[in-house]
């Protein structure tokens, strides 16, 4: 079984008498924001927190807010693979830098997968010295008798209900009953794309991204997500873009974590026509988009993740039925929600709890909070400070955005374990990301008192 977790909150610590630097603006703490200074220590954590804190040196921000860094559970950074879009560990974590993402959890479905110890060894081995950010990567069990060894190793396991890429066969029936119940005793964040193939019309049948929502509909994600309701208590699950109300609200009744995505938070299936705005699962009607932040904006989404899958313009150009699903998306949905929050469409408690607080704690990571014992990953932003999505000056490799010319605010300075790695919006930092693991079993993820 994979080793007990420990608290590695250094809440314990004593005061710290002086801290080596503090950050004064106003600061998103105790849920609002109030004129305040962090201290941060040598070794990169949040030691004070107050009025007003002695420290080396001083950081004043003026009257632009300091945040948590945020958390995105759902990347994929196509290494090992052929990366047709360009994309690599050390792009994607600059990408999530700017975006304001202080930690990514990349999924497992490279090529070849990260489904035994050994690649989850060399995936690591392209981690370090590369990252920009910290990242936790899952691994996708091939079977049962490989959860014991990959779970002492992973961050989390992904599970695929349908084929995707690099996933050819996915479990069902019993096979899926006896992995669940493996997975609940291993005790790691387990993330499930939730799709029935069996609902799939053949995807010959689509031209454009509405009747791509005609061959993979939302009957096909709801009798998946029926299939994994029923998983043991003790699973920690957590189901991956879900695209409709009815759906998220089946499983926020039954307490379990569930995360949306800014494309289909903010794109209708009638955002384009062509294959650039094919994804899985597709994008839904209008109604369909409008009802899901309609949810997400009463706080009834645990969580904001991007589900960042660049391709290349050519890929993408590919007549529809054969052109691959996936758009890019990390350096992108904290800026646009943000921006959200700006036009005053959005309450930011509502982001930060979705895209800090609660992905931070699924994951067992202390960060996501700007209080003492959290790693010092802090983000600098003006919300008068807005601009529009380009996709020629996003870093990802690929180059466009499903998003162009929308509203952003992206974050002026990113501070990640004490460092300044982003600055007036530029990337400034150094390749120190970590692989990190869950450091702690999280209580309830929905409804956590201890929730800012
Ligand atoms: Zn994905």
């Amino acid at each position: 079984m994979a080793p007990p977790v420990r608290p590695r909150f250094r809440a314990e610590r004593r005061a710290v008498p002086e801290a080596e630097l503090v950050l004064a603006g106003r600061a998103w703490v105790g849920g609002r924001l109030q004129p305040l200074e962090i201290g941060f220590d040598g070794d990169g954590w949040i030691c004070a927190v107050g009025r007003a804190v002695p420290g080396a040196r001083r950081h004043d921000v003026g009257d632009r807010v300091l945040l948590p860094a945020a958390t995105d559970m759902h990347v994929h950074l196509r290494e090992p693979g052929p990366s047709e879009s360009g994309e690599t560990i050390a792009t994607g974590t600059v990408g999530a830098a700017l975006g304001g993402v202080g930690l990514v959890g990349e999924m497992p479905n490279t090529e070849p997968p990260t489904s035994t110890v050994d690649r989850l060894d060399e995936k690591e081995g392209r981690v370090r010295g590369r990252a920009a950010v910290d990242v936790l990567l899952y691994a996708a069990p091939a079977d049962v008798r490989s959860l014991r060894s990959l779970g002492r190793r992973a961050g989390g396991f992904k599970l695929y209900l349908s084929p995707t890429t690099g996933i050819d066969t996915v479990p069902t029936g019993p096979e899926l009953a006896s992995l669940l119940d493996g997975l609940a005793a291993v005790d790691l964040p387990v993330a499930v794309h939730a799709e029935e193939p069996a609902r799939f019309r053949p995807a010959s049948t689509a031209v454009d991204p509405a009747t791509w929502d005609d061959a993979r509909p939302a009957a096909a994600e709801a009798a998946a997500v029926a299939r994994v309701l029923g998983a043991p208590e003790r699973l920690r699950l957590h189901v991956a873009h879900v695209t409709t109300a009815a759906i998220a609200r089946g499983i926020g009744e039954r307490g379990l974590s569930f995360e949306a995505t800014a494309h289909h938070l903010l794109l209708a299936s009638s955002a384009g026509g062509d294959a650039r705005w094919k994804v899985n699962p597709p994008l839904r009607t209008e109604g369909e988009r409008a009802a899901l932040w309609a949810e997400f904006r009463a706080g009834r989404v645990p969580v904001l993740a991007s589900d960042h899958a660049p391709h290349s313009p050519a890929s993408k150009a590919l007549p529809f039925d054969r052109a691959p699903s996936g758009v890019p998306g990390v350096e992108t949905t904290v800026p646009l929600l943000l921006a959200r929050v700006a036009a005053g469409e959005l309450p930011l408690p509502v982001l930060l709890q979705s895209a800090c607080d609660r992905p931070a704690r699924l994951l067992g990571q202390p960060v996501g909070r700007l209080s003492v014992g959290h790693r010092a990953n802090v983000l600098v932003v003006d919300f008068r400070s807005r601009s529009r999505v380009r996709g020629d000056r996003l870093r990802s490799p690929c180059g466009w955005s499903p998003f162009e010319g929308a509203p952003a605010v992206f974050p002026a300075e990113h501070w990640r374990g004490g460092e300044r790695i982003v600055d007036a919006g530029e990337y400034i930092g150094r390749p120190t990301g970590a692989v990190v693991r869950p450091e702690y079993a999280p209580g309830a993820v929905r409804g956590d008192p201890g929730s800012e």
